[in-house]
């Protein structure tokens, strides 16, 4: 079922969005050469509990998942997608790392993710950054009320073949409220003019994974939850919580 929030409600979740950006903000400045990913889930835990939020993902058991997850970010790292779980791994020169952050705060919950690099970037990894940023913006543009879902996914996938970067289509964005995942389903590829027409109060996240290989497979690690490209180029994820309004799509999670 498709909810429809009211103002007032959508702005509880821009106070949830808030607290995801903050969190993401200080793990992008705390993310430097050496620094460990459990370290980053320490730093997005802080802002959280700072916040008074709870973590979405902490406990996380979706369907495909063999464990709760462990943390309240995800770190995908280099040809991980998304779904990385905070290991002890430290981070090294010319990393690109796609974070994933939620936080529900007050009932009301946020989504987001950025990529980045730590240390000396690779041209390639800021291009490949730069096409997830576009797909995720084209996305965002197209969520307009009267418009489709379809247009906002065939957006995200022309944004995406444009830089000529794959798209697992498993994968894909979530209605979003009192919970993390709710209907409907955000396709990142899809016919323009097709699917449900979207409705002020309507609340998004939408999230482009890019693959730099150009192909849309991917591989689950022995732990069964992060995702790799199959080829193992590089990933990355950009994500943010939306609201169709009658004024335009509102970005939830900006800090
Ligand atoms: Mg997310
Ligand atoms: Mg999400």
């Amino acid at each position: 079922m498709v909810e429809i929030k009211t103002d007032g409600e959508l702005d509880a979740m821009r106070e949830a969005g808030r607290v995801v950006a903050n969190a993401l903000a200080a793990v992008r400045k705390a993310a430097a050469v050496g620094v460990s990913l459990r370290e980053l889930d320490q730093v997005a835990r802080a802002v959280l509990d700072e916040a008074g939020a709870a973590s979405p993902f902490l406990g996380y058991l979706p369907r495909f998942a063999p464990t709760p997850f462990p943390a309240v970010i995800c770190t995908s790292v280099n040809d991980a997608i998304v779904h990385g779980i905070p290991t002890g791994y430290r981070l090294r020169d010319g990393d690109l790392v796609s974070i994933d952050c939620g936080a529900t705060l007050d009932g009301w919950t946020g989504d987001a993710a950025v990529s980045f690099i730590v240390g000396m970037p690779r041209p390639a990894d800021l291009a490949l950054i730069d096409a997830a940023t576009g797909a995720l913006e084209a996305g965002i543009a197209a969520a307009v009320a009267g418009n489709r879902m379809g247009d906002v996914s065939s957006a995200i996938g022309a944004a995406a073949a444009a830089a000529g970067c794959g798209l697992p289509a498993d994968f894909g964005g979530h209605g979003i409220g009192r919970r993390m995942h709710e209907d409907p389903h955000v396709p990142n590829r899809g016919r323009a003019g097709r699917g449900l027409v979207l409705r002020p109060g309507l609340a998004l996240a939408i999230e482009p994974m890019l693959l730099s290989g150009g192909r849309d497979d991917y591989v689950t690690d022995p732990d069964g939850w992060t995702l790799r490209t199959a080829d193992h180029s590089q990933a990355a994820h950009m994500e943010h919580t939306i609201a169709i309004t009658p004024a335009g799509p509102r970005i939830l999670t900006l800090p």
